[in-house]
């Protein structure tokens, strides 16, 4: 079962106290694209530049990733450089240029608008909604993505298209932002109220949880000795969750509870490495054994 995804594709420049990088293929789609086509087939729409070549396109190519919805426009690819600390959860913005992506509308390719599953990544909630109104018939998953910019520019327009949204994925702080509530129990009370039937909080080095309708289920981030680069933690969080969602013949707690590790599997595989180095080469025998480490991790007697 397919999974589309809407969201940046992009040029990063990151440092961390492991090193630095002045420009690497990066963008939340593209964390997501990758983590999520180890489980099942992703169908991406985004944007690219002309300064995007061949080579950079190879990291789709020998993976389950239909790009025929990722425009070629003239111009330089989103932009994007931060900068970690020692401590993995804070990161600095240096530089955010649209760039291509600022006149970006997408047209969904036929093939993508039968979409059962559907990710939309942080972006403008103007293009996710116009993402969600080319897909035909009502999907079995919408889940969204968004960040505190948004939250507070186009607050009209992501209410809008949280009402067609199933799973919220967000942090602590959006989730805070969004609810004006500082209890994260109580915020999701208030996000149902807008639409999602589904919280997903991801709280970096200290994991993920998921709030829903029948309670409450808490992962932990995989204890790595060194966090090379948090960045694409979130999307390939996002990548797992879904990925492994979209195989799901139901969608029950238990499934969902399986989702949530999946998820943080592969955030804990994108964090290794710098970019995209470590999660694009990941193969199933590791996420499958990662996810038993986690499952050890977490089990206890009364
Ligand atoms: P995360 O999973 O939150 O660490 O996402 C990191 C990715 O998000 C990077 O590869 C960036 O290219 C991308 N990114 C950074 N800022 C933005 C933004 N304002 N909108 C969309 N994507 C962004």
């Amino acid at each position: 079962m397919s999974l589309l995804v809407v969201g940046t594709v992009a040029f990063d420049a990151l440092e961390t106290p492991f090193g630095k990088v002045d420009r690497t293929v990066g963008g939340a789609a593209t964390y997501f694209s990758v983590a999520a086509s180890c489980f099942t087939d992703v169908n991406l729409v985004g944007v690219v530049g002309d300064d995007f070549t061949d080579e950079h396109v190879a990291i789709f190519r020998d993976r389950r990733i239909d790009i025929s919805g990722l425009e070629r426009a003239p111009g330089k690819s989103f932009f994007w450089a931060g900068r970690y600390g020692m401590d993995p959860n804070e990161r600095v913005t240096l530089a955010t240029e649209l760039n291509v992506l600022a006149t970006f509308r997408p047209k969904l390719p036929d093939s993508y608008r039968t979409a059962k599953h559907v990710f939309l990544a942080n972006i403008d909630p103007t293009l996710q909604r116009l993402v969600l109104e080319q897909i035909k018939g009502k999907p079995r998953l919408v889940a969204l993505d968004t960040m505190n910019y948004w939250i507070e520019k186009t607050p009209a327009e992501l209410r809008e298209i949280l009402k067609h949204t199933h799973i919220l994925m967000i942090n602590d702080a959006e989730t805070r932002m969004l609810s004006n509530e500082h209890n994260l129990l109580r915020a999701a009370r208030h996000i149902f109220k807008l639409g999602p039937k589904a919280l997903v909080i991801k709280r970096g080095e200290y994991g993920a949880m998921m709030v829903h309708d029948n309670g409450v289920f808490a992962v932990p981030a995989f204890p790595l000795e060194e966090v090379h680069d948090p960045t694409g933690a979130g999307d390939s969080f996002a990548g797992g969750f879904m990925g492994y969602l979209a195989t799901a013949s139901s969608m029950n707690d238990a499934v969902l509870r399986r989702a949530m590790v999946y998820g943080s599997v592969m955030g804990s595989f994108a964090v290794e490495r710098f970019g995209l180095e470590r999660i694009r080469h990941v193969t199933r025998r590791e996420i499958q054994a990662r996810a038993r480490h986690f499952q050890k991790l977490t089990q206890f007697r009364l």
